[in-house]
């Protein structure tokens, strides 16, 4: 039979930090028998040396106490749940902690000093561990910060390499790095600042299918995503996994921070329940991004991260704290838990990861339905003075770095509020710097009734293959 273990906290520092351990076994004997042959520290802590289960250790069969049925010999059916249930008193803990060193009983100084740390922190700092989602601009400050603390065991998930427009932010890479997987510069650096501690590399895309496994390995997990179906999943197994989410994201001049999915807390859909539609918020490619800007909002991502961490503080549950460089002022806002959230409300729907691509509107992209043309069409249409509207909805100062002549600059963010300044009689071409963002434009005009078509390639494509004179960016 297969059966599901769960274990209480206390004991779960002895099995890799598991919540739910599955094993198949016919008697509630045999199955914790194969829960301590997986994980040997265990034993010590449920059976007595003769194979009897401790006194202070209570297990219940799918909530029935086992005693009050045969005991170990209680038969077990496929999918039944057998729950752990010790005698915790005062926070006291059966899980054995790692002690701190001399070396890191120097290096922690200054926590060491600190009331609301002290050795006790420190330690819950080293037996703690942290998932960062992303080793870009939010992961590079926050994982550097957790190092630095003596977090134990820090998890990153990434699969991308270093790039040399990443080092305008991302401090965790350097220019020897560039071309190399983030992960392996990351490991390297984190590893130089603290030896004393573990990091965990996942090389991988998070996905529906690997993100509930991985986050239970872990006490809380910090989102340092850019796109909205990473954003959505990550909120999503957080709340299904009952991980606090230490939420930052970043756009331009702006970021946002906050903690969702803690006990009793909203969760980032109960703040928005859908994505916007694919294309009106522009990525930070596209868009652009102060460079430090991640390190502010990936700083403040450790602090929370280390004060739930730490059990100190008022942690940032149920508050968005938004900021706005340009103008150096933070407003925080209050967030209510939803209760018709569809995933941490009364009756959730969303039980189990979804498919956010499907979710965040991202699978219509790659259905090649909109008309294009490449950048020698569009010249010849030009100088044949054939009758269109050619728009360009790259940002304003794109547009001065490089035109062409005759586009009208409609950026794409403002164009569904711009509609009505196009002639519908008209054939309208769509442009940008490279084809991404006019593709959306195109597709979102024909979803409005106009006759709408893509130039391939963009203004790069037109100064490479049509006028050089135009700057290429
Ligand atoms: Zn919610």
């Amino acid at each position: 039979m297969s059966v599901d273990i769960r274990l209480p906290s206390a004991l779960r520092a002895l099995a890799d930090r598991q919540e739910v351990v599955s094993v198949t076994a016919a008697t509630v004997g045999e199955a914790l028998e194969a829960l301590c042959s997986r994980h040997e520290r265990l034993k010590a802590q449920l059976m007595t040396p003769e194979g009897a289960l401790r006194s202070f250790v209570n297990v219940y069969v799918n909530d029935e106490d086992a005693r009050d049925r045969q005991g170990l010999a209680t038969p077990l059916r496929d999918g039944d749940t057998v729950l752990i249930v010790p005698a915790i008193a005062g926070g006291a803990t059966l899980a054995a902690d790692a002690e701190l060193g001399r070396a890191e009983l120097a290096r922690y100084h200054r926590h060491l000093i600190l009331p609301e740390v002290g050795p006790d922190g420190q330690k819950k700092l080293k037996n703690s561990s942290v998932l960062c989602v992303g080793a870009g601009g939010l992961g590079s400050p926050l994982a550097l910060y957790l190092a630095a603390a003596g977090v134990g065991r820090i998890g990153i998930v990434d699969f991308d390499a270093v790039e040399e427009s990443n080092l305008q932010r991302q401090i965790l890479h350097d220019t020897p790095s560039v071309g190399t997987p983030k992960l392996a510069s990351a490991k390297r650096r984190l590893e130089a600042l603290n030896p004393h501690i573990a990091v965990e590399t996942h090389e991988t895309r998070l996905t529906s299918a690997n993100a509930l496994e991985l986050f239970r390995r872990y006490d809380l997990v910090a989102d340092g995503t850019d796109n909205f179906p990473t954003r959505y999943l990550v909120n999503d197994a957080c709340v299904l996994t009952g991980r606090p989410n230490v939420y930052g994201s970043i756009f331009r001049f702006e970021g946002q921070l906050s903690v969702f999915a803690a006990p009793q807390g909203p969760c980032y859909r109960c703040l928005y329940p859908e994505p916007p539609p694919p294309g009106l918020v522009p990525s930070c490619a596209e868009g652009g991004v102060l460079g430090v800007l991640p390190g502010v909002i990936g700083t403040m991502q450790a602090v929370e991260a280390l004060k739930l961490l730490l059990g100190v503080g008022r942690p940032l549950v149920g508050r968005l704290m938004l900021y706005d460089a340009l103008e150096q002022s933070w407003r925080t806002l209050k967030v209510k838990k939803n209760p018709a959230c569809p995933v941490c409300g009364d009756k959730p729907t969303v039980t189990a990861p979804i498919d956010y691509e499907a979710f965040c509107g991202l699978k219509e992209k790659t259905m090649p339905t909109h008309p294009e043309i490449t950048v020698v069409e569009l010249k010849s249409k030009l100088d044949k003075n054939e009758k269109f509207i050619l728009i360009d909805v790259r940002e304003p100062h794109e547009h001065q770095i490089a035109k062409i002549p005759g586009a009208k600059l409609i950026p794409l963010g403002e164009l569904p509020g711009r509609v009505a300044e196009l002639d519908k009689s008209l054939t309208i071409i769509v442009h940008c710097k490279s084809g991404g963002r006019s593709a959306r434009a195109v597709a979102f005009l024909c979803s409005q009734g106009f006759r709408a078509i893509n130039v391939c390639g963009g203004i790069n494509a037109w100064a490479e293959e049509i006028d050089p004179s135009v700057p290429l960016y």
